[in-house]
């Protein structure tokens, strides 16, 4: 039986927004202020809002010493991952003490509900960039679309985002995920323009779903229904698309156990893949053929992609 050489960190995996990005996971699987239909992560999580010492930040610090001593070589060291990160009570900590570690930014993506919290605030104003959703522009298209927890109230929740942008000088790069017959009609789209006017970030990018799902009814967008909502967002959203760059070849080789911890975050294509941990295909084909024979991922054509996934 192989250990698990890292229970905090994962990757670096290739990112559509981020580049390379180191991953830590600071939050148990799926503990989040959410529930959202499009979540990768599973569904019919119970959600939180209590903010506390999830895992020991001491612990994540010492794997990602590590991984530094290993020649890390990446775009961003980014704190997401299973859960809403926001929930851990010691987010700035952790964001001071990497930045006495290494030169790489930090940046952390954030579902946005709890920024109206003072302490969440602060703790989000020590990285480099802070990366928010917003999925809705009023309070009906935000319960279907992010199912959030009771006490969460979308005013609160804005006005929250809007506070943190006035405060905030680091980069704040806005991402909006569409799902068809959700939050696509002209009103939604009207509703969430008004939003990000008054948020006013620096980045905003749109997104669909083209990694596999579990909720049925998180529907992908096609690429020009969400080019013409791009459109009328405002002159500079930008469309994500696959990731496509930073694909090297190396003589390094394919580490079973590091392809299956990317897998166990989120599905990937072979490019992905090969973008994220920087092998060529001929070398991550053998490791791919070996985990499939230990029964240890499985596959999936998604829009005419195949995705590796972890079993
Ligand atoms: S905010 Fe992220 S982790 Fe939480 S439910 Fe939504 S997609 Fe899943």
């Amino acid at each position: 039986m192989t250990t698990k050489k890292y229970h905090y960190l994962f990757g670096p995996v290739p990112s559509r927004r981020l580049g390379r990005s180191l991953g830590v996971d600071i939050i148990p699987l799926k503990t989040c202020t959410q529930n959202c239909i499009y979540c990768q992560l599973g569904k019919d999580a119970p959600q939180t809002l209590q903010r506390k010492n999830y895992v020991p930040i001491k612990a994540v610090l010492s794997e990602l010493e590590q991984k530094i001593n290993e020649s890390l070589e990446a775009d961003f060291i980014t704190i997401s991952g299973s859960g809403e990160p926001t929930l851990h009570s010691q987010l700035g900590e952790l964001i001071d003490r990497i930045h006495k570690m290494t030169d790489i930014p930090v940046a952390v993506i954030t579902n946005s509900t709890l920024l109206f919290d003072r302490s969440v605030q602060q703790d989000c104003c020590k990285a480099d960039v802070v990366l928010p959703s917003l999925d809705a522009g009023d309070s009906e298209t935000f319960k279907k679309m992010n199912h959030p927890h009771p006490d969460l109230d979308f005013d609160q929740f804005t006005e929250g985002l809007i506070r943190f942008r006035a405060e905030y000088t680091g980069q704040l790069w806005l991402e909006v995920f569409f799902c068809e017959g959700i939050n696509t009609d002209s009103t939604s789209v009207r509703n969430i323009a008004e939003q990000i006017r008054r948020i006013n970030p620096d980045k905003m990018q749109i997104n669909t779903s083209v990694r596999p799902i579990v909720h049925a009814e998180a529907a992908r967008v096609s690429e020009q229904r969400l080019n013409e909502i791009a459109a009328r967002l405002g002159e500079s959203v930008e469309v994500i698309t696959d990731f496509s760059k930073h694909t090297t070849t190396t003589g390094k080789q394919a580490d079973l156990q590091v392809i299956l911890e990317t897998l166990q975050r989120r599905p990937c294509t072979l490019d992905d893949l090969c973008a994220g941990l920087g092998l060529s295909k001929k070398q991550l084909q053998p490791a791919l053929v070996k985990l499939d024979a230990l029964s240890k991922i499985t596959g999936e054509t998604i829009n005419q992609k195949f995705y590796y996934k972890a079993v």
